[in-house]
């Protein structure tokens, strides 16, 4: 089953990846999965997100 990994802050998608997959060790720690959804933060926001701690959300 695949499931569908989202950035939460921009909604872009970052990718799709095995639901088996999540059981591994390279599944996000940052990742929520919401039902067939896997929301994480695109490396993109997570450069953002650290250039200004404050703005966590646009
Ligand atoms: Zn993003």
């Amino acid at each position: 089953m695949k499931i569908l990994k989202l950035c939460r802050t921009c909604d872009r998608i970052i990718g799709e990846l095995e639901l088996d997959d999540l059981t591994n060790d390279n599944a996000d720690p940052i990742m929520e999965i919401v039902g067939n959804v896997a929301y994480a933060i695109c490396p993109g926001c997570l450069q953002e997100m650290e250039l200004e701690p404050r703005n966590v959300y646009h």
